[in-house]
């Protein structure tokens, strides 16, 4: 008797869930067991088989024991630790590793944003996409918080044309082949919806409520914070464009800036040889000249540098360079 409840176990536990919550954690410890509760009221709400992934990102308080106590009394749960803070693009990327329900949805342990709108999310998945960003409409953050986001927001609207009004939210509903295809590192999951939409995924919204923090604090505040969202964001978008073919990049800025430079050495050089002055005497200009002409040779270098490296021949196998006898 015993032992086929214990293999019904087993074999339940092995079933693949239909639905995997990740949520990251550093030092939320009252928060955990609320939102372990609200979160399976409203999967099983939605009659979804799941699992909820804790990662504890180097929680210095005790959220791994609640972790633990929860573990204890649901085998739905399953705990990733980190033994040092490695931050939350790291938190969810383990997160991700691990998830193995069709669907994935990533959730702050704040309970900012209510899991209750899981429903909401998968309703407006089915319209076909592959990705639905939460979008805080009435933030509750600190007016700083709201500012910096708002601009960052803006900026990556305009120059990456996607449609998203918040981008960096961290409650998101993901289809399965979205997260393992992510290549998350740094602090890239501030940008995630750019870069899934980079990968040709198609990525929708919907609005939800934003409550303040009931317990802990936030981890992330301070004005630097947003400038470090647009360097990833540079990033995202050179690695889309130019990731496979740098010296389309720089060749090309290379090429145009060493153009320019030629030229104005040709034409001191004319203007000289045809007796119209000395060089010398047009100093600034001549240096501009050699500036040019050096800057763009480094430029394009780069740019072949980095064909080298996407090609990987910097490690060649020389197989046809070599005469083996034995
Ligand atoms: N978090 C994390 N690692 C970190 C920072 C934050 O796992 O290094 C988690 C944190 O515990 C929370 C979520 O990421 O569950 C969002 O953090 P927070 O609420 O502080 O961000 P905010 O809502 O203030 O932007
Ligand atoms: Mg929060």
């Amino acid at each position: 008797m015993n032992d086929s409840i214990e293999n019904l176990k087993k074999t339940l536990k092995l079933a693949e869930p239909a639905l995997s919550a990740v949520v990251p954690v550093m030092n939320e410890e009252e928060n955990i067991p609320l939102v372990f509760k609200e979160l399976t009221s409203a999967i099983e709400g939605e009659g979804l088989s799941y699992e909820i992934i804790f990662v504890d990102d180097g929680s210095t308080d005790d959220s791994f024991k609640e972790m633990m106590k929860l573990k204890e009394v649901s085998p739905a749960v399953k705990i990733v630790r980190f033994r040092s803070n490695k931050g939350k693009t790291a938190a969810l990327s383990a997160g991700f590793r691990a998830a193995r329900g069709e669907l994935v949805v990533t959730i702050d342990a704040d309970l900012q944003e209510s899991p209750q709108e899981i429903g909401k999310m998968i309703k407006e998945m089915e319209k076909g996409f592959d990705l639905v960003s939460a979008w805080r409409y009435n933030r509750q953050d600190s007016p700083t918080k709201n500012l910096v986001s708002k601009v960052f927001n803006r900026f990556v609207r305009m120059i990456t044309g996607d449609t998203i009004h918040d981008i960096n939210c961290g409650f998101k509903l993901y289809k399965k082949e979205v997260v393992k295809n992510l290549n998350l590192y740094g602090e890239l999951h501030r940008v995630i919806p750019t870069l899934a939409s980079a990968s040709g995924f198609r990525v929708g919204e919907v609005q939800v409520e934003h409550q303040p923090r009931k317990f802990g604090h936030t981890k992330f505040s301070g004005f630097l914070r947003g400038f470090h969202g647009i360097f990833d964001l540079f990033s995202v978008l050179f690695l889309s464009r130019f990731g496979n073919r740098p010296l389309h990049f720089f060749g090309m800025a290379g090429f145009i800036v060493f153009a320019f430079g030629f030229a104005i050495a040709l034409f001191l050089a004319l203007r000289y040889f045809l007796g119209f002055g000395f060089i010398g005497e047009r100093m600034p200009l001549f240096l501009l000249g050699i500036l040019s002409m050096v800057l763009g040779f480094q430029s394009l270098s780069i740019g072949l540098v980095g064909e080298m490296l996407v090609k990987k021949i910097l490690t060649p196998s020389n197989k046809y360079d070599e005469e083996f006898y034995s």
